[in-house]
């Protein structure tokens, strides 16, 4: 975790490339103010920080009372930009509020707020994954965040824009659990579509005719393709699946009419909806899938 080689030493060469030399991070270069502990950045950045701060207000590895002697340097892995933004909770002042971060940053910064525990920083990353504008972007990389470190409001908030994702995408980039776990929950949802609601999108013969409704197929054919354009994520938005404005012109194209005028299409259409509406509300979420075939 530590070597003893500062920036002036004289193991480095002064002759070697810029990059391979180590460089101090000018907001964090002080020497005084009690015993400071460096801390070197995967990209050879280095940070002075207070051993007393990390005391006090971290609950990981480097809150520990590990000895340090002057000269030695303790080697991290994640990059200044990283680090840089996380060792500001650790002191007073105003913090960083993030809002501007790029997800990436951001679930960068997450995770090193949770292995060094900087508690100021963990709860504001995770309340700013909540949000739909960050979580919407990377929903896969959030989704493994919130079960590898326990927040399932957050997993269940990110998982429904998961559903119908490619299976080699979603291993990629969950755990061996996680990922079984979500297969489970995937699959319920392309059953929904594909077994519960087979009978109603396979009906074009409406109730009490003889004749096939072409309409029908058209209308079955513009929801499949919503759902292909916009992936089955689509199940959980029947507003939007549904979009009646666009399907109504459709339906107008259905010769079957209720005693009230309504085209027959309308109504199966709305059926269809409704069931949707009925079984996917029996699909847990996504934390309460057991991750293996044991129960
Ligand atoms: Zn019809």
């Amino acid at each position: 975790m530590s070597d003893s080689r500062r920036s002036d030493s004289p193991l480095t060469d002064p002759s070697d490339d810029t990059p391979e030399r180590d460089r101090q991070c000018e907001r964090f270069c002080s020497l005084d103010g009690g015993e400071i502990i460096i801390l070197r950045s995967s990209d050879r950045v280095l940070f002075n920080i207070h051993r007393i701060n990390l005391q006090i207000t971290t609950d990981g590895p480097l809150a520990e009372d590990f000895p340090s002697a002057p000269e030695e340097i303790v080697q991290l892995t994640e990059s200044a930009d990283t680090l840089e933004l996380l060792f500001q909770y650790v002191y007073r002042g105003r913090h960083p509020i993030l809002d501007e971060i790029s997800v990436t940053k951001l679930l960068d910064l997450a995770e090193a707020a949770e292995k060094y525990g900087v508690s100021a920083a963990r709860s504001l990353c995770y309340v700013r994954l909540c949000r739909p504008s960050a979580h919407q972007l990377q929903p896969l990389q959030v989704m493994a965040y919130a079960h590898r470190h326990g927040y399932p409001h957050l997993l269940d908030l990110v998982a429904p824009l998961t559903i119908g994702m490619p299976i080699s995408k979603v291993q990629d980039a969950c755990s061996i659990s996680l990922f079984f776990q979500w297969l489970r929950y995937n699959d319920a949802w392309v059953q929904l579509n594909a077994r519960d609601c087979h009978e109603v999108r396979a009906r074009d013969k409406h109730e009490g005719s003889t004749r096939h409704c072409f309409a029908w197929r058209a209308l079955v054919y513009s929801v499949d393709i919503t759902l292909s354009g916009h992936g089955l994520s689509m199940l959980t938005n029947l507003d939007g699946l549904f979009a009646m404005d666009a399907l109504a012109k459709t339906a107008d194209r259905c010769g079957d009419v209720e005693f009230l005028g309504a085209r027959k299409c309308m109504l199966q259409m709305l059926e269809w909806k409704k069931l949707l509406e009925e079984k996917s509300a029996l699909i847990p979420p996504l934390s309460q899938f057991q991750a293996t075939a044991t129960t």
